[in-house]
């Protein structure tokens, strides 16, 4: 997009090297690497990497077949292009100079931190993780409105399921739908579609297989796509034909504890109690121990980054940061729910980026 300011995304990488008390900043692939410069590196094993020094030049080091693609969007960073023949470990190190710690990207292949700690045996290498989180935890405006319209898309891809015949076809034709929905609505990707039906959506990120769905099961569909590099993550259940008594029972329950966690959001509670709330509702009923990961992840462009919804993550919450809410029930054998939408904090509670119906959706 062109309205994000990469000058003030630098300066902020800056300060946090700072308060850091870190000397210099080295991302290659993942997600740090678009956050400042608007490049996406493929995950190659040929060298990309931006060398961000608290002062001076920043630099992106880029192979010299992908330059032609960088160059437009390199924004505040000068592109040094390295051919073949070079080696490009070389132009880091001679960056990276006598600086005495180096926060490093997680994503950054380990032969290339083995190869820097082998040239620059006074450096120290720390993980960039806490510089990224502290970036990339609170969304400005524009990130917001890019999330705000992944999740209507995903919701798009609700209502088109909600009119889907299912029965006969089988998980994995299901999720190659759902993911050609997921692109016919707008997104530049679709980046997983799981599809549990009957007693697979007992596993949570059950890999679609070829069980056909037939009259009498439930569905879990769980999908999500990148839209300009922002993710989208939902999920729905469908239920062919009339559901049990039991998987109504078990469904209320699960749109309840995901209401309660909703509700429980505003800035200043901390993420774990945030997925107490949702815990609490569901070992209320009796499902605690069917109730089997944490209640959320945060989202942005990668699908699942800080903050962690999650039991012992004291973390304030702040307006502007965006995580899913998804708790769900797992009966081994039996089936699952789980209903999942990505909220905004806001100044004052939560609002939803999802808005399908969480009811269970009947479908032949
Ligand atoms: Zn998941
Ligand atoms: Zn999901
Ligand atoms: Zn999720």
């Amino acid at each position: 997009m062109t309205d994000v300011d990469y000058g003030a995304r630098l300066d902020r990488a800056r300060k946090e090297l700072e308060r850091l008390d870190a000397d210099v900043l080295v991302v290659s692939l993942g997600s740090d690497l678009p956050y400042l410069t608007g490049y996406r590196a493929m995950p190659l094993e040929r060298l990309t990497m931006a060398v961000v020094p608290r002062e001076g030049e920043p630099l992106l080091i880029v192979p010299e077949l992908e330059a032609p693609r960088v160059r437009v969007r390199s924004g505040v960073f000068a592109i040094r292009a390295w051919a073949e023949t070079e080696d490009p470990i070389e132009i880091v190190v001679s960056r990276i100079g006598t600086s005495r710690m180096v926060l490093i990207g997680d994503q950054t292949w380990a032969v290339f931190l083995l190869r820097l700690q082998e040239k620059l045996p006074d450096t120290r290498f720390r993980s960039a993780r806490e510089l990224s989180a502290a970036l990339r935890v609170v969304k400005d405006p524009a990130e917001i409105d890019l999330l705000r319209r992944a999740g209507v898309i995903a919701d798009g891809v609700a209502a088109r399921l909600a009119t889907h015949r299912f029965t006969g076809e089988t998980e994995l034709q299901v999720s190659q739908m759902v993911g050609e929905m997921v692109k016919a609505g707008g997104n530049e990707s679709a980046d997983f579609a799981i599809v549990g039906s009957g007693p697979n959506g007992a596993s949570p990120h059950h890999d679609p297989g070829d069980r056909r769905i037939d009259s009498g099961d439930p569905i879990v569909i769980d999908f999500g796509g990148r839209y300009h590099g922002y993710s989208s993550d939902t999920t729905r259940m469908f239920h062919v034909g009339k559901p049990s008594r039991r998987y109504l029972e078990v469904h209320a329950v699960v749109l309840d504890a995901q209401q309660a966690a909703v509700d429980a959001v505003r800035p200043g509670v901390s993420a774990e109690s945030v997925d107490a709330a949702a815990r609490r509702v569901i070992s209320e009923a009796g499902y605690g121990d069917y109730f089997v990961h944490r209640t959320g992840h945060g989202i942005g462009m990668d699908t699942h980054e800080d903050p962690y919804i999650v039991a012992g993550n004291t973390q304030l919450l702040e307006p502007g940061m965006v995580f899913s809410i998804e708790p769900g029930i797992y009966l081994p054998g039996e089936f699952g729910v789980r209903i999942e939408d990505i909220v905004v904090c806001t100044g004052d509670g939560a609002e939803r980026l999802n808005n399908s119906p969480r009811e269970v959706v009947i479908v032949d």
